[in-house]
């Protein structure tokens, strides 16, 4: 187990966000459930109580500066310095780029990474004075490539450069930066994409995992293990790393 320290958590009310939130606070760590409505992050901060862990809701557009700079503060006032940070909340607005649309395009931006880098910019004031941190970026298979996503896969890439940057810039601080960059994952959002293609989600899991090496699709705690590692004190040698979390290797 890890030193008890403050854990953020962004798009925590649901599927991965909140599987790396219940992880963190089974670890030892005091969570924020950061999400855009603050009513919706109940759920996870239940299931966390209910455990004998501390955990607080904090209703925030990550992508909104004012929201972002009063959630830390309000994170740090009630539960400690924010220490570490996992910035999962995400979106898809997915089309062929020649159907997408420039509002497609900020908003997949705007979530990934100028949220990112608004939560980062706030807590390593926090994490630099501790002299420790932990943040951990989700990035994805898609930064690869994918059909449909030119956003999504400009924003996942991006995410990878802006990690290896912190981590170069933050080392000397005793703070970490390092991206997970997850496969199919089991939530909302690959259901979603099942929707718009228009496969029963049950036929798109079976389909998808055929083409696994493992066989099977990730579960959210799939990547709440891996963040978890990642956020603990043992992992201080790990930086600047992306790693796949897609049942298989990808290049
Ligand atoms: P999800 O089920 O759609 O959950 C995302 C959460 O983020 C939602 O609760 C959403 O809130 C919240 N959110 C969206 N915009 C936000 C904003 N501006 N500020 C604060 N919170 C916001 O997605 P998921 O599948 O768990 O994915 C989590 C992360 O993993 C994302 O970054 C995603 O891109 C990445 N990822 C997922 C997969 C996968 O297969 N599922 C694969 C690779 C990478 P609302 O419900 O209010 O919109």
């Amino acid at each position: 187990m890890s030193t008890q320290r403050t854990a953020v958590v962004t798009g925590a009310a649901r599927g991965i966000g909140r599987a790396v939130a219940v992880r963190l606070a089974a670890d030892g760590h005091q969570v924020a459930v950061v999400d855009l409505d603050e009513s919706a992050c109940a759920g996870t901060v239940e299931e966390i109580t209910a455990a004998g862990g501390r955990a607080i809701a904090v209703g925030a557009d990550v992508s909104d500066e004012a929201q972002v700079a009063a959630a830390v503060e309000r994170i740090a006032a009630e539960l400690g310095a924010p220490t570490v940070l996992v910035n999962n909340a995400g979106i898809i607005r997915d089309n062929l780029l020649f159907k997408m649309s420039l509002d497609d395009w900020d908003a997949v931006m705007g979530v990934h990474l100028r949220g990112a880098f608004l939560m980062t910019k706030a807590c390593q004031a926090y994490m630099t004075q501790e002299k420790h941190g932990r943040v951990v970026n989700l990035s994805s298979t898609s930064a690869l490539g994918n059909r449909g996503q030119a956003n999504y896969a400009a924003a996942k890439a991006g995410m990878q450069g802006f990690t290896k940057t912190l981590a170069i810039e933050l080392g000397k601080f005793g703070v970490t930066a390092n991206a997970i960059a997850p496969g199919f994952i089991q939530t909302e959002m690959t259901a979603a994409t099942a929707e718009r293609v228009g496969v029963p989600f049950e036929d798109f899991i079976a389909y998808s995992a055929k083409e696994i090496p493992v066989q099977r699709v990730g579960q959210p705690e799939d990547i709440a293990a891996t963040a978890s590692f990642l956020c603990s004190d043992e992992a201080g040698f790990v930086s600047g790393q992306v790693i796949y979390v897609a049942g298989g290797p990808r290049d």
